[in-house]
This record gives structure tokens, C-alpha cells and sequence, in this order.
């Protein structure tokens, strides 16, 4: 099998929000210290909704990576890169193309959805049909086998899943696959290779999955094979022929939903939103002026902090001592909702000083961001390469 691999992406949207932060930063870095990760900027899926406004990709996408590394995501331990500087997703997308059925693409739930949403753009494009392929492609050409999604996400990871199924059963046949299979069998070592053989026979014979479970736990744990082998033989071992992409499974990440300065869903474009780098003077004139629960109009009239977007950020930000504070304060209006917001401020601060460091070095040497990009992109692209050579074969297009 191949081995564990994370890979997600952000639209470039420009200077990140706490949200962002909150919603998937601090998931990412957590990731990075787990598994080998791919974190890329989706300029080409910018384009799929902006495609008339291509001026704004360029400086969005620099503004959000100085944001990821200022989060905490280290160019050590994540390939971090821009996706139209590895253009086989590009080579990729296409070739999905070929053998994706069209009624698969109409039919995805968010397809409609977001036709309805941006009814005030023409998105009546060949290019907004197809996201879900380039979608699979940015997952299936680095063969991650993890990605951190919410569960709005899910029906795309599973498109990707038969997207990736179909090409397999349709282009996963390598010449004299039997005869490579059995000469991959004997470098096994002759005790193994006739466990294989027992295990592979009870399997396909009588449908025993223990038998299969058996048979994988052998041949990962079997130093000798190559990774092409490897694969060989559990495509093998199950029936199936050679595995060329491999199925992601959606890696699902409850991660907390912060509301915006009036309650709404935090969005750049709702003007409700805190920066992660936010001026200090800003964070706290925002929070200040911050809707409440409406029936506090006056000091004394006591409020609800369930309805209160206040509430919500204590719960990211503040102990559990501070919102038992805040509880009984509200309900009894013991306490004025600037007190209230004070502890929120104090900690937002407190998170946003490391944040605007870590930036500074970025935006003092943009050369520096340049070439953490510039080293992940050469990474992900040889990744990427090992993938199409084997799509390429698949697909016939290796021919001399
Ligand atoms: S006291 Fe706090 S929770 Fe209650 S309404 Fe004011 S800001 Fe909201």
C-alpha cells in the first residue's frame, strides 16, 4: 500500500480570518507533527468562480501563505505550494476528464447550490462544471489517502473515491500482470510466497476476510518488495488489478464554527470579520463594538448568553471558570458586556502576538516565502510526476 499521505487546500482569499484560523490552521499544524503533509493554494479553483477577475489571485495568494507560515505551519515538516506551479493537477483534471460520466458532475449537491448562490455571475462554464474532477485530481495525483474536511466536504471525497474507482477498474491493467505478479511472489521469499498463495487462494475460493486481512498484514510488513510490488500483489491478492490511484478517505474535523462581529458566519465578504494579523487597537475596537444579546439594552437588564456571538468566542477563548463568570454575570446582569468581552479581547491578543511575529519575517523578506514556495512546489511536482507516469502508461499515452 502506499504510504499515509495528508493533503489539503485553501481557495487564495487574501489576509486570513480567525475563522480560517480556528477552522483549519490549527487542525493543519496539529496534522503536520502526525503525517507527512501537502498543503496547497487552489489558485485554479480561484479561477473557476473569479475568472473575470484574475488581478486579485496573485496578491491573495501571497497574503494567505505569510498567514500559514504565521499560524504555524513549518516548511520542515509540510510541502507547502501553489497548485498551478505543479501543472500535472492541470495534466491530471484532464485525463479524469476522459472517463468521468457527465451526470456525475450534475448531480453534486453544492453544483446547484452554488449557481443559485452566485446567480450574479456566469457560471454556466465548462470550468465551473468540472471543479469536482480538478478537485479529485489535486487528492489522486499525490495518492493522499487522507483529507481534512468538514462534513459540507464529505460527497466531494467521496466523488473523488469513484472517480479514482472507476479509473482504476477501467485503466489498471499492466502488461503480463499474472506473470509480473508471480515474479514479484518470488521475491517474497519461498516461506511467504506460499502463504500468499494459501492465504490469496482462501480468499478469492471462499470470500474468507480474515484471509485478507492476513494477506495485507504480510505484505506490508515484507521488506524486500518495491512499492510497484507491493501494489502488485495486493491488487493480486484481492482480485483486482494494479491499484494507480489510490481512494482517499475524508478525515473528519470538528473544529469550531466562529461567528462574525454580528453574529453572522465570519466572512471577509460580510465586513464581520477579525483578521489574524488585525491591529491590537482594531481587535479590540471590533470586539467592543461587537453585537450582543439584543435584550441587553440597558446595564441591568439581565440577557442570554445562547444568544449572544459573544458566547461563542468565549467558548474558543476563555476557561471554564471564566464562562461560568460569564453565565451567571449575563443571567443576572451582575456584569456589563464590555466586562464580559474584556477576557476575549485579552486572549484574542495574546494569540495574535506570536501570529504577527512569525509574519513579520515573511513580509520583511518576501525572497524567504518565495523560496519555502518555490522548494515545496519542486516537491510536490516530483510527487505529482511519480503519479502521471504511471496514469500516463495506464492511459496509453507512454508509447515511442
Ligand atoms: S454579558 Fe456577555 S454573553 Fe451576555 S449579552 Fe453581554 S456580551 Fe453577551
Amino acid at each position: 500500500m502506499y504510504p499515509v499521505r495528508v493533503l489539503s487546500g485553501m481557495r487564495p482569499t487574501g489576509a486570513m480570518h480567525i475563522g480560517h484560523l480556528h477552522g483549519a490552521l490549527i487542525n493543519w499544524v496539529r496534522l503536520q507533527t502526525e503525517y507527512p503533509c501537502f498543503f496547497f493554494v487552489a489558485d485554479y479553483h480561484a479561477l473557476t468562480t473569479a475568472y473575470e477577475d484574475p488581478d486579485i489571485i496573485g496578491k491573495s495568494v501571497w497574503e494567505m501563505l505569510v498567514d500559514w507560515l504565521a499560524a504555524g505551519l513549518d516548511p520542515n515538516q509540510s510541502t507547502i505550494f501553489i497548485q498551478s506551479r505543479v501543472p500535472e493537477h492541470a495534466e491530471l483534471s484532464l485525463l479524469l476528464g476522459m472517463s468521468t460520466p457527465l451526470g456525475w458532475l450534475e448531480r453534486v449537491p453544492t453544483y446547484k447550490e452554488q449557481l443559485e448562490r452566485l446567480s450574479q455571475k456566469d457560471l454556466l462554464t465548462y470550468g465551473f462544471l468540472g471543479y469536482p474532477v480538478m478537485q479529485a485530481a489535486d487528492i489522486l495525483v499525490y495518492r493522499a489517502s487522507m483529507v481534512p474536511v468538514g462534513e459540507d466536504q464529505v460527497p466531494h471525497i467521496e466523488m473523488t473515491r469513484e472517480i479514482a474507482r472507476r479509473f482504476n477498474h477501467l485503466f489498471g491493467r499492466e502488461p503480463g500482470f499474472e506473470q509480473r505478479a508471480r515474479e514479484a511472489m518470488r521475491r517474497l521469499g519461498s516461506k511467504r510466497a506460499k502463504l500468499y498463495e494459501e492465504l490469496r487462494t482462501r480468499y478469492q475460493e471462499q470470500g474468507d476476510d480474515t484471509a485478507l486481512e492476513q494477506g495485507r498484514a504480510l505484505l506490508s510488513s515484507a521488506q524486500s518488495l518495491s512499492l510497484g510490488d507491493r501494489e502488485r500483489l495486493f491488487g493480486f491478492l484481492e482480485g483486482s488489478r494494479k491499484l494507480i490511484l489510490v481512494e482517499p478517505h475524508a478525515r473528519l474535523t470538528k473544529s469550531p464554527r466562529l461567528p462574525g462581529l454580528d453574529g453572522q458566519k465570519m466572512s471577509k465578504s460580510y465586513n464581520n470579520a477579525i483578521a489574524m494579523r488585525e491591529d491590537p487597537a482594531e481587535v479590540t475596537r471590533k470586539i467592543r463594538t461587537m453585537q450582543t444579546d439584543p435584550a441587553r439594552v440597558r446595564r441591568n437588564d439581565p440577557g442570554n448568553p445562547e444568544l449572544c456571538p459573544v458566547w461563542q468566542l468565549h467558548q474558543v477563548y476563555t476557561d471554564e471558570a471564566t464562562h461560568a463568570w460569564v453565565q451567571h454575570g449575563c443571567r443576572t446582569a451582575a456584569i456589563g458586556c464590555l466586562d464580559c468581552k474584556q477576557p476575549v479581547i485579552d486572549a484574542l491578543l495574546r494569540e495574535q502576538g506570536p501570529i504577527r511575529e512569525r509574519a513579520q519575517q515573511y513580509l520583511d523578506d518576501p525572497t524567504l516565502l518565495r523560496n519555502i514556495v518555490a522548494d515545496g512546489c519542486d516537491k510536490a511536482r516530483k510527487a505529482a510526476q511519480e503519479t502521471m507516469r504511471d496514469v500516463r502508461e495506464a492511459m496509453g499515452l507512454q508509447y515511442t
